[in-house]
């Protein structure tokens, strides 16, 4: 399998190299140049996720032996989840869960950023590379954690992230600012998310910059959905879900359902679009935003529109404007035409707006504002005795809204992003719990208390851990701050 840039169709790498690379050096993302068929589902039925995740990996993959990727999954999917499979599906009312919380950080991310670091560190081998990585990483919370849970003291690794100072939770904050590993690096800017992922980028496209420190021995790369090795360990869930609705008897073989995915940067959606291409019987695919709607009126409007100021919500991994793997689906819906997609990234840079002629049929996107957010959490709660956190409560409620304007009946999964315990303070106020007077902890040992619910442990035990990282910067510094920590090999400045 080869990959080539969204933005060039004379690129042609394999995939080890595209994850090396983590963006292409026309500013384009790396994709397959086509996608593998798994045609015959049956042969999954009995598989573990490993198994699973094996198979489908192995079609992408395929410049790493058996024995290395083998090694990889087994390595990534271990006890550090609190589930034997690594994810759970719960029917609640008639709709199914798929919990990708259940990893080290409490989060979807860690799907892909605990076999990531593997990933990356075989890529290294297979290309000889003797220079030193430096993940860059922009996060709107929870990929910030995951990565540097995953890279932390990762020999011939650094990983530096840059977060939003007021964009993210205080549980996000707190468990980016107590890393441990020596060569971790931890950033607040003063910006948003946006600004946090155009810095990254510009970084990564600063020629002049990269050779000046490949000449001391460093490269990039990148622990975003960016980088084509977080896309593809998280198509497999969609295909294990589904195996999963199909051994249950919950459907039949070669019935589709829909998927509801809570959207910001459109990496998770996009995995369940490359799933249902694979052959994956899906139909729908809901795309649920928050108020920070620019996907929605694109899949209605066909317009993508980022004439507007981001706002700070209760699901701040989704307060994003520019949704980096709308470049990929564009890609995909466009046959591969590099021109078009190059001629659509320059206006939205320019001109902050750009239109489409593409059929997005497939798609359903709608939106939730913070008041639809809180009646969900509540509903769910007080109905099914089901907590989910903002971000899964958009997705159930943009599915809820889809499904009353479609009278579609397919069987739908909502990918449920986060635990709730990440974002105690709206899930307190949505179930009656008095917020007020009560500091993080104190909130959700309240939660935990009044539904029974245990508190992840690595979310408890950060009470007790030290904040390491106070860095700050500029949003226009980022470059600089690299530039020092890479200098001194300090992780504070
Ligand atoms: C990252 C994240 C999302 C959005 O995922 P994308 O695939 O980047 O659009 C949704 N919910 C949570 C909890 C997240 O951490």
């Amino acid at each position: 399998m080869k990959y080539t840039s969204t933005r060039d169709n004379t690129v042609e790498i394999n995939s080890s190299e595209a994850i090396l690379q983590g963006i292409s050096k026309d500013g384009g993302l790396f994709v397959p140049k086509h996608l593998p068929q798994i045609e015959d589902l049956e042969l999954l039925i009995g598989k573990n996720y490993g198994e699973i995740a094996y198979l489908v990996m192995s079609e992408f993959l395929t410049d790493f032996s058996e024995e290395l990727l083998k090694d990889s999954i087994r390595k990534a999917y271990d006890e550090k989840f609190d589930r034997e499979d690594m994810v759970a599906l719960e029917k609640v009312g008639d709709a199914y869960f798929l919990e990708l919380y259940h990893g080290p950080t409490s989060a979807f991310k860690d799907m892909a950023l605990s076999i990531l670091p593997y990933l990356l560190k075989e890529s290294i081998g297979i290309n000889g590379i003797e220079e030193e990585i430096i993940i860059l990483t922009a996060t709107s919370g929870d990929t910030g954690k995951a990565a540097l849970e995953g890279f932390s003291d990762v020999p011939g690794i650094k990983i530096v992230v840059f977060y939003p100072k007021d964009g993210v939770s205080e549980v996000q904050k707190m468990q980016m600012t107590t890393q441990e590993g020596e060569n971790t690096f931890v950033v607040a800017i003063d910006g948003n998310f946006d600004d946090a992922q155009n810095g990254v980028k510009e970084i990564f496209n600063d020629v002049k910059f990269k050779e000046e420190l490949k000449d001391r021995g460093y490269v990039f790369s990148s622990a975003n959905s960016i980088n084509i090795g977080r896309l593809i360990p998280q198509i497999v869930y969609y295909f294990y879900s589904y195996i999963d609705l199909l051994k249950t008897g919950e459907i039949k073989a070669g019935e589709k359902i829909n998927l509801a995915v809570p959207t910001g940067n459109f990496g998770n959606i996009l995995a369940g679009f490359y799933a249902k291409n694979m052959g994956l019987p899906v139909d729908k695919l809901i795309c649920a935003s928050n108020e920070n709607n620019v996907l929605r009126d694109f899949l209605k409007e066909k317009r993508y529109d980022i004439k507007r100021d981001l706002i700070l919500t209760s699901s701040p991994s989704m307060d994003i404007l520019v949704s980096s793997n709308l470049e990929r689906l564009l890609s995909f819906l466009s046959h591969g035409d590099d021109k078009l997609v190059k001629e659509k990234m320059n206006s939205l840079n320019n001109d902050k707006v750009y239109n489409v002629d593409l059929d997005l049929d497939e798609f359903y996107g709608e939106y939730s504002n913070e008041d639809e957010i809180e009646e969900t959490i509540k509903d769910l709660y007080e109905k099914y005795n089901y907590l989910v956190d903002p971000h899964t409560a958009v997705a159930y409620n943009v599915y809820e809204k889809y499904k009353t304007i479609s009278g579609d009946g397919n069987k739908t999964i909502i990918a449920s992003t986060a635990s709730p315990f990440k974002f105690g303070k709206k899930v307190a106020q949505s179930i009656g719990i008095e917020v007020e007077g009560k500091d993080e902890f104190e909130i959700l040992e309240a939660i935990q208390e009044k539904t029974g619910i245990e508190i992840p442990k690595n979310i408890d035990e950060l009470k007790d851990k030290e904040i390491i990282h106070k860095n700050t910067s500029q949003k226009d510094q980022m470059k600089e701050i690299v530039n020092i920590f890479l200098n001194e090999g300090e992780t504070h400045v």
